[in-house]
């Protein structure tokens, strides 16, 4: 019940490769022989194969984390009952939490030492925080940005929503499961920009009417 656990955040816009950089992360700890256990929470009722997969092929197998999951309760059982003890957690999606899981984790890593690494989203289409990635900036002990790049350079800021036809989407729910179909990655001035070009393109549309 010792060692120096930390807890880290490592977060980026959509297709900052986050999911890939934690599969790496968990072939490089079976590469070593290091014990670690994948987790994502559920949001997606239709999916049903417990898997973590990246758009590069690579997938390993994953808990999931429910909304209603006490992560200290889960993780104590599995660090008090299974004879090998998961050194590392690792957590894809975690921008999904919900502000006390994140605080039940914090609780993990200062009980039993391990090391738990949070992948995420910083912010919703809309450009807010999410309550898990807010927590994760409010406790963890490491915060690291993974980089990525807007088509005009910049750095990417803002996981931008968008239409079948590629217009700006500003009104819905926070949460909606889509891929490279429905979100863009942009940096905050191509945001505005987009979202001005979708405005008036709307407008017109109304004035044909
Ligand atoms: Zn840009």
């Amino acid at each position: 019940m010792n060692g120096v656990g930390k807890l880290y955040f490592k977060y980026g816009t959509m297709g900052s490769a986050k999911t890939a950089l934690l599969l790496t992360q968990a072939y490089n700890f079976e590469e070593r022989g290091m014990q670690y256990l994948c987790m994502k929470p559920i949001i997606d009722d239709r999916e049903n194969d417990n898997v973590i997969r990246s758009r590069i092929g690579i997938e390993r197998k994953c808990s999931w984390i429910y909304s209603e999951s006490d992560l200290y309760e889960m993780l104590k059982d599995i660090f008090e009952k299974t004879l090998s003890v998961k050194d590392w957690i690792l957590i894809d999606e975690s921008q999904f939490l919900s502000a006390q899981q994140v605080d039940q984790l914090a609780r993990i890593v200062d009980d039993y030492g391990v090391n738990v690494v949070c992948y995420g989203l910083r912010t919703d289409f809309q450009s807010h925080m999410f309550e898990g990635s807010r927590r994760l900036f409010e406790l963890a002990d490491t915060i690291e940005e993974i980089k990525s790049t807007c088509s005009c350079g910049r750095k990417t800021i803002i996981n931008a929503r968008i239409d079948s036809t590629g217009n700006i989407v500003t009104d819905g729910n926070q949460v909606e499961i889509g891929g490279d179909d429905k979100y863009v990655s942009l940096c905050r001035r191509c945001w505005r920009n987009r979202r001005i070009e979708s405005t008036s393109r709307n407008a017109i549309k109304f004035d044909d009417e």
